[in-house]
């Protein structure tokens, strides 16, 4: 079987009802407004089998990639990576754009093997369980919300079964300040009781002094971890605030290949690492990041989709918890119109992953053809 074509395909569909505010992290504010477009990777053989995944740079994947690939045996992957990441055009650079580029076509590839096999991503990758625990993200700063509507949403997803709940911190940029972001935190905790997990995401807000003295005020209302609190390059600032504190550092959601990872994971950085798969090189990638985590001792807790992010985390032994947004979530970009079924279900907190081939999902042609952006 050989690989005849890589393309981008992109959709663009009708724009979501929710949020109707501004929404905001540490670092980004979000508007309602903002139209919905869906990218994917598709590759396709001569046997008439075709894989995907979401994400795709059409610049990158088709221009830079596609001819690393034509006529290579599409279970071949860790070739084809070395191919896509030293071959022809460019030098071994472990950051930017070219590696997430990277990551949609080698997830794509994991997708078709699972797809030419009759297996799901996650066994083909080694199988470790069927089953995961997730988490609900979300807890952002909305444009004119309060204390009441945080409890709210987090409450919500403790009573659709999630037994685990992240909210966002230091919004300093965008006028809160930690007073107000330590007053959130203990009321979601009051709120919630002692029983569920929260977990605290700073989105690399502050310089390692901050987050320390954060880190300080909030620790008594038990956080299951604390996410990014400083810049991703600061790995100096994160041994610091690690040191620290007894809140558990969870990090990597912008750190991209085992190259970048090593670095954090043999400094001891971090007590949790947040490879995306769509980000720090694809599954391939990811693979191998969690194994030399394993090596140390640390876990791995994908960020992002959590379609992809459940397999990973059932195919490693040190897999922790999945990121996802609920069905109720504002957040959450949950209707498609059609253009493919959501192959997951979340069962008090948990995810049992489906017996299907790849990663599950099959794009409905009929509906495609609505929303296709056509080339020109
Ligand atoms: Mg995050």
């Amino acid at each position: 079987m050989k690989i005849v074509d890589v393309k981008v395909r992109e959709f663009i569909l009708p724009k979501p009802k929710a949020p109707s505010k501004p929404y905001f992290n540490a670092i980004i504010m979000r508007r309602p407004s903002m139209d919905r477009v869906i990218r994917i990777t598709q590759i396709e053989t001569d046997e008439g089998i075709t894989g995907f995944w979401f994400g795709g740079n059409r610049e990158i994947i088709e221009k830079r990639i596609k001819p690393k690939l034509l006529g290579e045996n599409p279970l071949m992957i860790e070739r084809i990576w070395q191919k896509m990441y030293m071959g022809g055009d460019r030098k071994p650079i472990p950051k930017g754009d070219y590696i997430v580029a990277m990551s949609c076509v080698d997830n794509a590839l994991w997708d078709l093997a699972g797809k030419i096999l009759g297996q799901p991503v996650y066994r083909l990758l080694g199988g470790y369980s069927n089953r995961v625990r997730a988490y609900a993200a979300g807890g952002y700063y909305i444009e004119g919300g309060s204390i009441e509507d945080l409890i709210e949403e987090m409450s919500r997803y403790v009573d659709e079964g999630f037994t685990a709940v992240k909210m966002k911190v230091g919004g300093w940029r965008f006028g809160v300040d930690m007073k107000t972001d330590v007053e959130r935190v203990k009321a979601v905790r009051e709120a919630l009781g002692d029983g569920i997990d929260i977990m605290v995401d700073a989105n690399n807000a502050w310089n390692a002094y901050e987050a320390k003295r954060f880190a300080k005020l909030v620790e008594t209302y038990n956080p299951y971890w604390f996410e990014e609190p400083v810049h991703p390059d600061d790995i100096d600032g994160s041994i610091e605030v690690k040191m620290s504190t007894t809140i558990p550092i969870a990090s990597g959601e912008n750190e991209f290949t085992r190259y970048g990872f090593r670095d954090l994971i043999a400094r001891r950085a971090v007590d949790i690492i947040q490879a995306d798969p769509n980000i720090a090189g694809g599954l391939t990638e990811v693979r191998k990041i969690a194994a030399i985590a394993a090596a140390y001792h640390i876990d791995f807790a994908p960020h992002g989709n959590y379609v992809i992010g459940s397999h990973a985390v059932a195919a490693f032994p040190n897999g922790l918890i999945v990121e996802c947004f609920p069905k109720s979530s504002p957040y959450r970009d949950s209707d498609v119109h059609g253009l493919y079924k959501d192959p997951i279900e979340i069962r008090n907190g948990w995810i049992e992953i489906p017996d299907k081939p790849g990663f599950g999902i099959e794009i409905d042609e009929q509906v495609a053809e609505r929303y296709e952006v056509r080339k020109k």
